[in-house]
């Protein structure tokens, strides 16, 4: 044998080596799970259907198939025949980093980002627990993003995240981070802290939300309920700041939701081309008509209007000009959203949990159903739309192969009793089981 054709030997037992190790370790992390379903909600249409087996490997939903199929030795048998099987809920309207209660507006003083943060990973843990897999958090301190990225990264447990980091206002307006505080402590925010004056000021605010991590753009396009403000109703964008935090946005990739109680601030954000309308309180039907021509998304938030609403007869649990504005407008989003819904205005599921409480966020279908939408079309807001809002329908839901597996079950028939959904009893996420009871 000579050198050359030693070496040559050598290098390819090497390879060899080298690819059986490779085999060996890709098999051993091939994660497969086998989910024998006794009823199942695909959500790709309001039909149920009996035994079936959901095939997931790894993080991705492998196939589906009917009756119950053996799983091979290597997989995880997950029994669910006495359940009924949906995609995993998702929310596009939570605070993940807060929850109300009557020292909220003495936390802005006394908490540090730390305390912040341990507080968001016992809420997304609520919230993951309750079904939902996935949520979009419309704004906090920039928590959210450290929260998103930890869990993301594996470090902690808590539902798939879309932040808007934080909220971006006008001076004095709803999300001025300063509001009813001393202006020795706070000072004067600017872009950075997300209040702007100016088209410049809104570019400049989006473009800090983009190098900050966030994956959306939030705006309070009018007053709002809980700052300490006189107004919870007025416009506070002019169109041309609009459109350019709009414009602005749509470079970066974001989309853009508004929060909006009085109807003009809310049509200037329709017009500009905003992506969603949160609480949309005092929706006209001509800003209905609006939003179906230009494919808005209407986020009804029903329970933090009905949650805020009982709150203020609680005297002192918010200051007096928040309460006044609380018993106002908290009990008109329901009705709103029942002229919506039948004005054929696109749905996505959304409650302000952080505003109501988290972990709650099914009450919502409770309400829905209540002001006249049927039990498939509130679970049909809160999969396939939420998924069409988030432009992820090609990875969220339906229950479809090569989608990501998130996936929950409850027991009983949620189409004839819509309740249930309060009691999720498993939660599927991205593969992982975080609850089966
Ligand atoms: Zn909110």
């Amino acid at each position: 044998m000579n050198i050359q054709f030693l070496s040559c030997f050598k290098t390819s037992m090497f390879a060899l080596i080298l690819l059986f190790i490779s085999v060996i370790t890709s098999t051993a992390q091939e994660k497969i799970t086998y989910l024998h379903c006794g009823k199942l909600l695909d959500m790709n249409s309001s039909q149920v259907q009996s035994e079936v087996t959901i095939v997931i490997k790894n993080n991705l939903i492998d196939k589906i198939e009917k009756g119950y199929k053996q799983a091979p030795a290597n997989a995880v048998l997950i029994d669910l025949k006495n359940k009924t099987v949906m995609p995993g809920f998702m929310d596009m309207h939570v605070h993940i980093e807060s929850e109300s209660n009557p020292n909220s507006y003495l936390e802005k003083y006394t908490l540090n980002e730390a305390d912040r943060a341990f507080r968001a990973q016992n809420f997304g843990l609520k919230t993951l627990m309750a079904g939902f897999t996935t949520v979009r958090d419309l704004g906090g301190t920039g928590v959210n993003v450290a929260y998103r990225n930890a869990i993301n990264q594996g470090l902690v447990t808590g539902p798939r995240i879309f932040t808007a980091e934080k909220s971006i206002a006008t001076t004095g307006g709803h999300a001025d981070p300063t509001n009813g505080g001393r202006r020795d402590l706070l000072g004067d925010p600017g872009p950075d802290l997300g209040v702007i004056n100016s088209p410049e000021e809104g570019r400049k605010a989006v473009r800090q939300r983009y190098k900050n991590g966030a994956d959306c753009i939030k705006i309070t396009a009018t007053g709002g309920v809980l700052s300490v403000a006189a107004s919870g109703l007025n416009p506070q964008f002019f169109d041309d700041e609009l459109e350019a935090i709009i414009q602005t946005a749509k470079d970066y990739g974001f989309h853009t939701a508004a929060h909006a109680h009085g109807a003009e601030g809310m049509k200037r954000a329709v017009i500009a081309g905003i992506t969603s309308i949160e609480h949309g309180t005092y929706m006209t039907e001509e800003i209905m008509q609006l939003m179906k021509e230009k494919g808005t998304y209407y986020v009804p938030t029903i329970s933090a209007g009905q949650f805020v609403g009982q709150k203020a007869k609680i005297a002192g649990f918010y200051p007096k000009v928040v309460a006044l504005k609380a018993a106002a407008i908290g009990p008109q989003i329901q009705s709103t959203f029942a002229k919506a819904y039948k004005a054929g205005v696109k749905i996505a599921f959304g409650t302000d949990s952080g505003v109501s409480l988290h972990g709650d966020n099914a009450d919502e279908f409770i309400l829905m159903a209540e002001a006249g939408m049927p039990a498939y079309e509130a679970i049909k807001s809160a999969t396939v739309t939420t998924a069409q809002l988030l432009d992820l329908s090609d990875k969220l839901g339906t229950i479809s192969a090569g989608k990501w597996a998130d996936i929950v079950a409850v027991e009983g028939d949620p189409l004839q009793n819509i309740s249930i959904l309060k009691n999720v009893r498993f939660v599927m996420k991205d593969g992982v089981v975080y609850k089966n009871e």
